[in-house]
């Protein structure tokens, strides 16, 4: 849990690829959990090694890399792929903020012991008002609502968040007031490859589960793979598969040597979230009718594949995003 987390703070100390692989091993069996490490170690650890000060690293990393689990909060209600147009306040009273508003969606929330929550300060800034505060679960007046039940990834707990007079000392502020959009932009586009890599994961988990069943099984006197319509398929399905993979690693590489990264991450999020969803689609074919059945895990999979298209930035935002960085190469 603590992936890239310095030794000093009881981590692994590991760099970006490390953790990065470590998202594609855990989602090979499970995306649900892979979600939870992924969200923990590619969004809360890194806002708090980059932007938290002494006192704020020396009391939560340690936390977060041995039995502590992290949320970050952007989404609300009426803001989801405009995420900057949250609604959440932070009023300044004395030395303390008040914090009021909700967020959707939040991953982890079910068991996470810290949230970074983005709520707006200067609401007459805009979205230079907007900061991130270090929220405990147990502060008065936070409430975390029920588990939503969803279509897949259902053990990694999806909550809103509830914030009724939620009073935060000033310290609690990571980075600088009026920097939240700057964080949440910094953590999200290196979110994109976590993202990327738990659907990676959950293609190759799929896969590597299918095959075997479709050596074996016999029908027509011969194992289902000899059919050469079978082959084709599986052939190039392992081909995207690798493409996914090729555009993940590409991208934490680039991210790595401190190059700009949003173009590859982007288009490594939007593929890999294709690939997981048609292959996992294929692999269902593949094991003809048990593969409709819960009894096997490729429907699992099938529904954990789904939410890669949605979360850190729908298929439509990546896609956005890959256009604007064309447009601003080409316009330099
Ligand atoms: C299981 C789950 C876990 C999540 N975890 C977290 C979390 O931990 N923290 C957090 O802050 N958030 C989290 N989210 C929220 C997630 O990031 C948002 O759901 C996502 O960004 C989409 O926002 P939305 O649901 O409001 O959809 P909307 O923004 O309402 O989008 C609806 C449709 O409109 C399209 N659309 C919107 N704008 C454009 C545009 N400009 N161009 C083209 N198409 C567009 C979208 O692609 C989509 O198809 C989670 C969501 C889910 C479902």
């Amino acid at each position: 849990m603590g992936v890239e987390v310095d030794n000093e703070y009881g981590g692994a100390g590991c760099n970006f690829m490390t953790c990065i692989q470590v998202v594609e091993e855990i989602s090979k069996v499970c995306p649900g959990v892979g979600a939870l490490v992924d969200i923990h170690n590619t969004l809360v650890n890194p806002v708090i090694r980059n932007y938290g000060n002494k006192e704020q690293k020396e009391k939560y990393l340690p936390l977060l890399s041995t039995k502590m689990v992290g949320s970050f909060a952007i989404t609300e209600p009426s803001s989801g792929s405009d995420a900057f147009a949250l609604r959440t306040v932070a009023k300044k009273d004395g030395s303390d903020y008040v914090i009021n508003g909700s967020k959707m969606w939040i991953s982890n929330s079910d068991i996470a012991g810290v949230f970074l929550v983005f709520a707006n300060a200067n609401p007459s800034a805009g979205y230079k008002g907007i900061t991130c505060f270090i929220v405990d679960r147990d502060t008065p007046g936070f409430t975390i609502h029920k588990p939503e039940n969803k279509l897949g990834i259902i053990c990694s707990g999806t909550c809103m968040l509830s914030f009724d007079n939620v009073r935060v000392p000033e310290s609690s502020i990571l980075g600088e007031f009026g920097q939240g959009y700057k964080i949440s932009i910094s953590v999200l586009n290196e979110g994109r490859i976590g993202i990327a890599s738990q659907m990676l994961g959950c293609a190759q988990g799929c896969f590597d589960a299918t095959i075997p069943y479709t050596l074996e099984r016999q029908q027509f006197g011969q194992p289902v793979y000899n059919f050469q319509g079978m082959q084709h398929q599986v052939a190039q399905i392992a081909t995207q598969i690798e493409m996914a993979r090729l555009l993940t690693y590409n991208a934490a590489r680039i991210k790595e040597s401190g190059k700009p990264f949003i173009k590859e991450a982007a288009m490594a999020k939007y593929w890999a979230s294709e690939v997981a969803q048609q292959a996992t689609i294929k692999c269902i074919d593949w094991m003809g009718g048990v593969g409709f059945t819960k009894d096997f895990i490729q429907e699992k999979f099938y529904r954990d594949a789904k939410i890669g298209a949605i979360y850190e930035g729908t298929s439509n935002i990546q896609l956005n995003t890959v256009a604007k960085q064309i447009e601003r190469e080409f316009k330099k």
